[in-house]
């Protein structure tokens, strides 16, 4: 008998963030090829990727400089063990990084989870190094996503992904999130987070002497619901984490290179921290790929003789992939070539202004955005912002819509959002923003 792919897929596979018993109803998409802002099935209907397939998708798929720069790479060097080894790829991506971001020094790693765990591991072994052997806490935020390694699921607190697993993980200090969705009636944005520095600086009074590191996603707490905040907040994060002698782990993963408008999230407050994080969008979406750039005076810390054993020992067969470099080095040339940044000014007065009838909506609480992601709050009771029980998994219905409609929107809970390829023009925008509306109206039924 000859089956389908999605039934061979049924035989053999065991997919990510999947109850798999919802395929009995909610079929698999057969993707066979993708191009631009578009992804196309086995019967060639197109999806217009309006979450760049996980927030990865930068600049569009198979986009030409990548593609091509990809094939050269395969004709020259595959991969080589990154210890004892270097190569033009993985140089040149490291000088970009830390010109862009005007740190010194990078570490690379393969996902975005590994790069979390360096981060935790680096800042800890640093005070370790440094005879700080007390620091070995991590502060994160309430509702914050990380990763799910057990160390980045450690410093996530959102309960889907944390709670079944919470015995076997490391236990941060949670701090209260800025999040302005949080804030109370009549409270802005700016005076939430300040709000919320204070408590951070309570936090940070109390127990200094024991923390290692802060980790936080700047501006946008993406798997959290794209819950936004202020800038202030980052500003005030710097200054007490410098005051009381911890690590800032800014994690760009998902908001780096454009995504909320600077090339950096970090650059809205004009920070810099001692680790910022990239991954995802860092090859434009290609290849897996990340990285920790930080200063000098870290990667001094671990510089010793070999008997000192001071030196940072972690490591991963992929780092510094050659071809996930070149695709890296090949995203950030196509962004300078065809000014990516500037670019993306008209699409987020695109989205926002084609979003914003849609917070009319009677069960719509909230419309945001930051830069190029924008999110629209579904919830039951609009003037009591009273969520939707989960277990009605209204956003599915969305999903479920969009799908119809030749768009593939992933809703994170009651949260529908944009984060689309660079790519994407006017008329699509407000094609999805005809798609959010329809479906939204569908879902709260
Ligand atoms: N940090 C953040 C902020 C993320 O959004 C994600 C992924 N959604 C990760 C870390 C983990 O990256 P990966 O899935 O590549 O391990």
């Amino acid at each position: 008998m000859n089956l389908s792919l999605a039934g061979r897929d049924a035989k053999a596979l065991w997919h990510p963030c999947t109850q798999h018993s919802d395929h009995e109803w909610l079929p698999l998409l057969e993707i066979v090829r993708a191009e631009g802002a578009y992804l196309f099935d086995a019967s060639g209907k197109s999806y217009l990727d309006a979450i760049s397939s996980w927030w990865t998708c930068l600049l569009g798929h198979r986009h030409p400089h990548i593609v091509n720069a990809l094939k050269q790479q395969l004709d020259e060097l595959d991969h080589v063990i990154f210890a004892g080894c270097t190569h033009e790829p993985a140089v040149a991506l490291a000088e970009r990084l830390c010109a862009l971001t005007g740190l010194d020094r990078v570490f690379y790693a393969d996902i975005g989870s590994a790069a979390v765990e360096v981060a935790l591991k680096m800042s800890y072994h640093y005070w370790q190094n440094q005879g700080k052997v007390g620091k070995q806490k991590f502060v994160c935020l309430q509702n914050s996503y990380h990763g799910e390694t057990i160390g980045a699921l450690s410093v996530t607190d959102v309960a889907l992904y944390r709670k079944t697993y919470g015995a076997i993980l490391l236990e941060p200090i949670i701090a209260p999130s800025p999040d302005a969705y949080l804030a109370n009636a009549g409270v802005s944005a700016l005076e939430q987070a300040e709000l919320q520095a204070k408590a951070l600086e309570e936090i940070f009074a109390r127990n200094h002497a024991t923390i290692s590191a802060f980790i936080i996603e700047p501006l946008v707490q993406c798997a959290g619901g794209m819950r936004m905040y202020h800038p202030h907040y980052l500003v005030r994060a710097r200054a007490l984490c410098n005051h009381y002698g911890i690590h800032l782990i800014a994690d760009e993963i998902a908001v780096g290179f454009g995504r909320t408008g600077k090339m950096f999230a970090c650059e809205h407050a004009q920070i810099k921290p001692d680790f910022l994080l990239v991954g995802k969008g860092l090859t434009g979406g290609v290849l897996p790929l990340s990285a920790l750039v930080t200063h000098e005076s870290i990667y001094q810390a671990f510089y010793d003789s070999y008997a000192s054993l001071r030196a940072f020992l972690h490591s991963h067969s992929f780092t510094a992939n050659p071809l996930a470099c070149r695709a890296a080095v090949a995203t950030l040339e196509a962004m300078n070539m065809e000014q990516t940044l500037s670019g993306n000014h008209a699409r987020e007065a695109a989205i926002r202004q084609a979003l914003a009838p849609i917070a009319a909506h009677p069960h719509v609480a909230d419309v945001r955005q930051t830069g190029m992601i924008a999110a629209v709050e579904l919830v039951a009771d609009k003037s009591a912002r009273t969520p939707f029980p989960w277990q009605e998994r209204r956003g599915i219905r969305v999903y479920q819509h969009g799908l119809t409609r030749g768009a593939l929107l992933r809703p994170l809970g009651n949260v529908v959002y944009l984060m689309p390829p660079f790519c994407i023009e006017p008329s699509e925008i407000a094609m999805l923003a005809e798609i959010i509306s329809e479906g939204v109206e569908i879902a709260t039924r």
